[in-house]
Formats: structure tokens, sequence, C-alpha cells
């Protein structure tokens, strides 16, 4: 590789911007490209031009980080090639495939860093695809950007860190929290109490969230189980069951539920990437070394894109990888730097460690999930039809997509596909990675039917993968 490089940055969040702006310092041009409107990412998403809410009342804690990552952002802005609202729905050899504001195009590249970060972890239960049922990141979203509730009395179940915060920041804004219903108990944090200690300040903030929930005397029960979500047209009420066994019903005319954050790496996957199974994610990621080097030559992964550690360590990822291509052209790095940013994230990893057993995976979730219950919205797949495939001697998930229809429809598994691999590895009693997962395909994220229809008379022999 030299210097003389078409580099292309996919997504503009922590991850993104760090490895931007540093590029942008060292006088190349990178190309970065985010669907979203503007630049942000999840943590930091920005709210819609002519919105008027202050950082402190949209990023709470957060707000001096949001706003000096923005300004970053912002001062190197003329530096890169920067496309807002953009996206990348394919990557074949050294070209990505886009579709934005002036319709679809191409992005040769000779050096790729893929910053795509993570989307909810779905788990389904009954009545989850309700109107008024969101994932605890979708029911985020609407506060953070629109400055809106998803209901007026909102129940919150599942577990992660995103629960506490997002039901801290509903009542916060004056919504009605019904309750927070969290699926792990004391015994899963108690034991690991000491590691989590390597969380600092983040693990601080968990803490006066939950602590404020409970002085604001709002229902939190921890080691529940959902049972349903309930209504006829919408949401009317959530049922579950208590640490004790007992079935409880909360009113309510909207959920939030959801179980962590999940990877988006099927990018890195068409661009090549070598992919490991991750006991800690029960997912496939790709593989990279410590600096962000994916196996594929000039293919950089940083963020929660190559596995979710978190917005600090978003940041000092996205740097690292920049600072690891910088190094692989031949241009002079600090190695001190490198140094600190790899000690950093060795510390937030300890601390990633302890929260996903702190704030475990439901194990029983997959077994108890009813037959009827619907896995797949696109296609309307239940948990009863991936278990039937079962019985056609499916001993991975791809087969089982062939003959259920599962993770076939436009989300293209981004969504179903982490469940339904819960759902068969457990109806064949064989281990999650054995069972393989839902491959990448293109398009990544839908197209609308005037893109891929433009898209395939632009290139027609591509016309048959969209
Ligand atoms: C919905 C949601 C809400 C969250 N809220 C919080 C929170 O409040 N507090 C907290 O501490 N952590 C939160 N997290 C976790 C936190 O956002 C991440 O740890 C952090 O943002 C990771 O930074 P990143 O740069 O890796 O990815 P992100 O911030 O996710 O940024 C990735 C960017 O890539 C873009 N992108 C992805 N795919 C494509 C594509 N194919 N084409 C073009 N662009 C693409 C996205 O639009 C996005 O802007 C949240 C996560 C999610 C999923």
């Amino acid at each position: 590789m030299s210097r003389a490089q078409n580099i292309l940055i996919v997504g503009a969040g922590p991850a993104g911007t760090r490895a931007a702006e540093l590029l942008a310092a060292r006088g190349l041009k990178p190309v970065v490209v985010d669907e979203a409107s503007a630049s942000g990412g999840q943590i930091y998403r920005r709210q819609p031009v002519g919105f008027r809410r202050s950082a402190k009342l949209r990023y709470g804690f957060e707000a001096a980080k949001a706003e000096a990552l923005h300004q970053s952002f912002d001062n190197f802005r003329d530096r890169m090639d920067y496309r807002p609202n953009t996206g990348v729905w394919s990557i074949e050899g050294n070209v990505a495939f886009t579709f934005g504001p002036e319709g679809v195009g191409r992005i040769p590249f000779t050096a790729l860093l893929l910053c795509t970060g993570g989307v909810d972890r779905v788990l389904p239960i009954p009545g989850w695809t309700l109107p008024g049922a969101y994932t605890l990141g979708g029911s985020q979203i609407a506060l953070k950007a629109q400055g809106c509730a998803i209901g007026k009395r909102t129940a919150f179940i599942g577990s992660g860190p995103l629960l506490y915060l997002v039901a801290y920041q509903y009542a916060h804004a004056g919504a009605k929290v019904a309750a927070v219903l969290d699926t792990a108990g004391l015994s899963d944090a108690l034991p690991v109490m000491p590691y989590l200690l390597a969380g600092g300040k983040t693990l601080l903030k968990g803490l006066w969230y939950q602590n404020w929930i409970r002085l604001n005397g709002l229902c939190l029960k921890r080691g529940v189980r959902p049972i349903a979500i309930e209504g006829d047209v919408r949401v009317s009420g959530l049922r579950y069951r208590t640490a004790f066994g007992r079935e409880r019903r909360v009113e309510c005319d909207a959920v939030a539920f959801g179980w962590g954050v999940k990877p988006e790496c099927q990018l890195a996957e068409l661009a090549g990437c070598d992919m490991r199974y991750d006991e800690m994610a029960r997912q496939w990621l790709p593989e990279s070394d410590t600096e962000g080097r994916s196996s594929m030559t000039g293919v950089y992964l940083a963020g929660d894109g190559a596995g979710v550690m978190g917005a600090d360590a978003a940041e000092y990822r996205g740097e690292l990888a920049a600072l690891a291509f910088l190094a692989d052209v031949g241009e002079a790095v600090d190695d001190s730097r490198r140094e600190i940013l790899k000690s950093r994230l060795r510390r937030l990893q300890r601390f990633r460690v302890a929260l996903e057993r702190a704030l475990p995976y439901p194990e029983d979730w997959a077994a108890s999930l009813p037959d009827e219950t619907i896995v797949c919205r696109c296609e309307g797949v239940t948990a009863g039809d991936i278990r039937q495939s079962q019985s056609l001697e499916t001993e991975e998930i791809n087969r089982a997509k062939a003959f259920t229809r599962v993770g076939m429809g436009r989300c293209q598994g981004r969504m179903c596909g982490i469940a339904a691999t819960e759902i068969l590895a457990r109806e064949k009693g064989i281990p999650l990675a054995e069972i393989g997962r839902l491959r990448g395909q293109a398009p990544v994220k839908p197209l609308h039917v005037g893109v891929s229809g433009k898209a395939a008379r632009n290139d027609p022999e591509r016309a048959s993968s969209i």
C-alpha cells in the first residue's frame, strides 16, 4: 500500500470520527460516508435541523463528550469528502456500492475503514410485533433525536446498560415509566463486582441510573422473565414472571425491550474478512488484530462493528485503526500513543467481560419461546417453523433459511439472525458455534424499489444480487 490512497471510511460515529480526523490532519482526504444525516453515530446522534434542545437535555452526562466529538468532526469537515445520507449496501473487491441523495453510486477504494457500529440484539417475545413495541435503542432514538416518547406509559424489559439508561432518560424527560424489568438478577452481578470497578465512571453512571429509578418510586424488578406483550391493535400491557415465579401484569401502552447491542458486521463479511465465533458475544465477528487490521490487506475495523465495547472504546479503536493504516503505508506514527490506546482498551475490555456476566443473556429464552411467536418479521417465520426445520436434518442456519425463508426478507437477517440461530442450536442440542451464521448478503440495508431498479440498470451484471 502507498500513501496515495482512496481511503473510504464507512460510519461517522465515535470510531469513524476519530479515524477520519486523524487521517484528515495528516493531509489525506478520506471519503466518509454515513447513512445518517449528520455525524455522531448512535450515542451522539444529532437532532434534526431546526430542533433546539440543549446538549445537556439530549445527552445528559455525555453532553460534553458529544459536543467535543461533533466539534472535532466539524473542524475537519472541509478536509474530508464527507457524504451524509449515504449508505453502503454492498462491497465487492475494492468497490463499495452506495445509495444516497444522488441515487446509487460506487466508491472505489484502496483502503477501507469499517466503523459501522451496532444495533439492538433482538430476542423476540410474544407480542413484540404489536404497534407500540420498540427495541430499547429505537425508543431512545425517538427521544434523543426527536424529543418524542414511544407511548404515554412505557414498560421497559430486557437487560444490558441501555435498559436502565433509557428508562432513566424517559422518566427524566417527564415520560411515564410503568416498570423497569431486568431479566438479570442481583446474584449475577455480585460475584463480578470487583471486576466491574474497571468501568470507573461508566459503572458509577449505571449505578446512578438504577438508584435514581428506585429513589423516584418507579417499579424496578430483577430476575424477571417476560411472558407476553399484550394488546389487540396495539400494546395494552406486559405480562411477566417475577424472580419468585409469580405472574404479574403491568398496564402500559408501549414496551421497550432489548438485550444489549450486536455488531453490524455484514460489510466486513462482504469485504472478505475472516469471521470467528466469539463465545462472549454469542455470535460470529470479523477477525482483527489489536489495532484493527482485518484478515484482508487494506481493510480495517473499528468500534462496535468489530465487537461491542462502548463509545469510549470506539473512539480509541477508530484512532488506533487509522494509526495502523498510517504505519502500514510507511508513515511515522507515535508508538507511545498506540500503547496508551491499547492499554485503555485492555481496561475497557475487562469491564466489558464483567458487564456481560453481570447482565447476562437469558439462557432459557430460546427454549421457552412459544412456537407461534414470529421470529422473522419480514417473512412471517415463527419459532415453531425454525424448530420444525431441524427435523429436515438441518444442522446449519443457512439450510434452515432455505427451508423456512428465515432471514430472507428485507433485513437480510440483521434483526432475526441471532434469534434464529439460538432457537435452532437449542432445538438440535448442539453448540451455537456449530449452527453457523446467516451469511452477509447484499443489500445489507433495504433499498427502495426505485434505487434497486436504477442500480440494476446501471450495472446489469450485478442485478441478480439486488
Ligand atoms: C440504538 C443504540 C443506542 C445507543 N445509545 C447509547 C447511549 O445512549 N449511551 C451509550 O453509552 N451507548 C449507547 N449505545 C452504544 C454506543 O452507541 C456505541 O458503543 C458507540 O456509539 C459505538 O460507536 P461506533 O462509532 O462504533 O458506532 P456508531 O455510533 O453506531 O456509529 C456507526 C455509524 O455507522 C453508520 N452506518 C452503519 N452501517 C452503515 C452502512 N451500511 N452505510 C453507511 N453508514 C452506516 C451508522 O449510521 C452510524 O452513524 C447505543 C447503541 C445503539 C445501537
